[in-house]
């Protein structure tokens, strides 16, 4: 096999997932990434999670990474909606159990397929398989609006589901797709846990091959790709994967392709507090607000508090007093407006590893794996 040199860059997830598996197949490369981790973003101390907050049971490829914290479960919800105050479970919840149920077996139907998906995915696109999956297929290009009508699921939607969804889109969750609608929702039915994610496990066998740095620019002279980091170093390679979000990835290779038409991303923003919540909202575990506001608040277990917002920052509407220990965003966080699907080979020696199609840590860690097989087969073919 002729010697090639790989650059991954990008060290979330969907780069990682390519490191793991280049690497256990002898096949080197060299990480120049900002961080490690990406969106799964810890406080200083290690113990909150800015980004990424939940994985469920049937993330197996990540589980192996992670410690589990605490279960991440409706039951530990309470809303607040047109003046009221209530739990998940209350009577409340009586009127909806008929759409409720007709939600679990769906839930049930979703879980089937996206566990067979995520059984091929490492060896075949997530685009492909959908495609050729009617049931997913459909509900891919299906927004979550139009599916909760048809359901029947308006009144659960717009008492509990709404809100509950808010924390997971930062948005309508009506304005997603009904594949990342039912993907959260699978938190009822799958056991999921808040965790910390152990890095230094996942990287320790090409730990020596990871470069910090920022990647500013990238051309192409001859066949070579050319990448100048903001410190002014250059690097050069012959196979070069770009395991950023994609609208990053779109703007580092507008010298070599013509950017592709992405999903619309969504932002937000978050407080990691000390502090004192005002009444109604001093609860254990997670408050949930209409989507008009556009808020989440959840108590840590140390005591803190993760608030997150989108718009208005509302932190002494719910506060009685505050230190900050963080105040950030995310911009974007996610990409979940629209149905496209990304080309993730765009150019011969040019691959592109992320979450776009599927958004999660398990499926960008998937899609890692995925995009190092078509590496190992271009390989292959220049034996
Ligand atoms: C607030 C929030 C909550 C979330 N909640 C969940 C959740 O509960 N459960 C779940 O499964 N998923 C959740 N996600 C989604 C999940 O975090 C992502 O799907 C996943 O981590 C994406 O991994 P990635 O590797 O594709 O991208 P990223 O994690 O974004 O990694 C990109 C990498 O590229 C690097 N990079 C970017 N630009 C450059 C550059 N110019 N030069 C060098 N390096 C660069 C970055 O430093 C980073 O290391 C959440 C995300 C956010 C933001």
């Amino acid at each position: 096999m002729k010697k090639q040199d790989i650059i991954i860059v990008g060290a979330g997830l969907s780069g990682l997932g390519c490191a793991k598996r280049l690497s256990e197949n002898k096949i080197p490369f060299k990480i120049i990434t900002e961080n490690i981790g990406g969106r799964v973003k810890t406080s200083p101390d290690g113990e909150i999670n800015y980004g990424a907050y939940y994985i469920t049971a049937d993330c197996h490829n990540v589980l192996s990474y992670v410690e589990k914290i605490d279960l991440v479960h409706f039951g530990k919800a309470h809303f607040h909606k047109d003046g009221k105050h209530y739990h998940a479970y209350s009577l409340r919840m009586v009127k909806h159990i008929p759409a409720g149920i007709r939600l679990l077996i769906e839930l049930f139907k979703f879980r089937r397929h996206v566990q067979r998906v995520r059984k091929s995915a490492k060896d075949i696109s997530y685009q492909e398989l959908i495609e050729a999956d009617p049931y997913l297929k459909e509900l891919y290009h299906q927004k979550a609006g139009d599916y909760i009508k048809k359901h029947g699921l308006e009144k659960l939607t717009r008492e509990y589901l709404e809100q509950f969804l808010w924390a997971a889109f930062f948005t309508d969750p009506r304005n997603v797709s009904a594949t990342v609608f039912l993907g959260v929702l699978l938190t009822v039915i799958v056991p999921s846990y808040s965790f910390k994610f152990n890095f230094e496990k996942l990287t320790s066998p090409f730990k020596g091959d990871i470069i910090l740095g920022s990647i500013i620019k990238i051309t192409r002279s001859e066949k070579k790709f050319r990448l100048e980091s903001k410190s002014g170093e250059v690097y050069q390679c012959d196979i070069l994967v770009l395991a950023t979000p994609m609208d990053v990835a779109n703007n580092l290779l507008s010298h070599v392709v013509k950017p592709q038409k992405i999903k619309g991303g969504i932002n937000v923003n978050y407080y990691h507090l000390q502090g004192k919540l005002k009444k109604p909202y001093d609860v254990s575990w997670y408050n949930f607000f209409p989507i008009e506001e556009g808020a989440v608040i959840s108590r840590e277990r140390d005591g803190s508090y993760l608030y997150f917002y989108g718009e208005r920052d509302n932190v002494s509407k719910y506060f009685d007093n505050w230190e900050v220990i963080a105040h950030d965003k995310w911009e974007p966080a996610l990409f979940f407006y629209g149905d496209q699907y990304i080309d993730s080979n765009p150019l011969p020696n040019v691959f592109l590893a992320n979450d776009h199609d599927v958004p999660s840590t398990e499926d960008a860690f998937i899609n890692g794996h995925y995009t190092a097989k078509l590496i190992l087969e271009l390989l292959n073919k220049q034996t």
